[in-house]
């Protein structure tokens, strides 16, 4: 019988003809991912909203990583990627910020603002623009780069993961930015149906910029696998679920 709660073990072998496009694939865990990706055979195009840092990056896969101006906030850049990349298999919605940690009583609107324009209305915006060429695909799959900070079930619940003292209650913007984008990652998956395989991913705590003065937290590479057997998602694969880069279900 199948598990629902864990994703399958095996992988689609993508080969070169499966096109990926990563947002924010200049760092972190976006770049891992698409190191992960090419090495897997697909083609994979690298979004940097800065093309110096998307080119620096590339030139540190030492390999085919293509390159493309993607700033998720700015709908021209939007559509101007849609031109350059043309048809589309894989979609990792990896772009994110994550401008304070303050609750309530410190955390500004323009703090709320700024998470919520990339990290919720650039990846729906990126989301519909390559919806046609996602829609073209026999494979098409969206992988929405969340965090298991965004969970409700785990911020009501004292998931043994968080130091629960230290969390309460903050990082207003980030984390409700995040529950939105399981929100969306349900309700897209339900409009789309079986036809393209949408799902969310808690990529656990990692040492990235986003980050930037934390010392804990573990390697973006880790998290990396979680989005590539998404991305790779066999046919009979899931769809409309919150995964931990383990592989395993978590809770909306
Ligand atoms: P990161 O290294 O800072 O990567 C974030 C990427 O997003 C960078 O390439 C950044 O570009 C890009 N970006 C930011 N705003 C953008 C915009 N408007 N348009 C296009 N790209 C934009 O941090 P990361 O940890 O790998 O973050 C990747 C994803 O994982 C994010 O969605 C984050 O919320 C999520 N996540 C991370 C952790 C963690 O512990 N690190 C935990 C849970 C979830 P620049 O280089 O130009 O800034």
């Amino acid at each position: 019988m199948t598990d629902t709660n864990r994703l399958p073990a095996e992988v689609r072998s993508p080969g070169p003809g499966s096109v990926a496009l990563v947002t924010g694939g200049n760092s972190g865990i976006g770049f891992e991912t698409a190191r992960q990706l090419l090495d897997h055979g697909a083609t994979v195009w690298i979004g940097a909203r800065d093309l110096d840092k998307g080119h620096r990056a590339a030139t540190e896969l030492g390999s085919s990583a293509r390159v493309v101006q993607l700033d998720v906030t700015d709908p021209s850049s939007v559509a101007a990627a849609v031109q350059q990349i043309g048809e589309l298999d894989i979609l990792i919605n990896n772009a994110g910020v994550n401008p304070g940690g303050e609750d309530i009583t410190g955390a500004t609107l323009e703090q709320l603002r700024t998470a919520y324009e990339t990290n919720v209305f650039g990846l729906i915006s990126v989301t519909q623009a390559f919806l046609p060429a996602l829609r073209r695909s026999a494979h098409a799959r969206i992988v929405n780069v969340s965090s298991g900070t965004g969970s409700l079930t785990w911020n009501s619940s004292q998931n043994p993961q968080f130091d629960w003292e230290r969390v309460k209650g903050g990082g207003l913007a980030y984390r409700s930015s995040k529950t939105a984008v399981n929100a969306v990652t349900m309700l897209t998956a339900q409009a789309l149906g079986e036809e393209i395989k949408v799902n969310a991913l808690a990529p656990g705590l990692r040492l990235t910029n986003l980050i930037a003065g934390m010392t804990a937290g573990g390697d973006p590479a880790e998290a990396a696998t979680g989005a590539v057997r998404l991305a790779l998602l066999p046919d009979n694969g899931p769809t409309g679920a919150l995964w931990s880069w383990d592989g395993t279900r978590a809770p909306w």
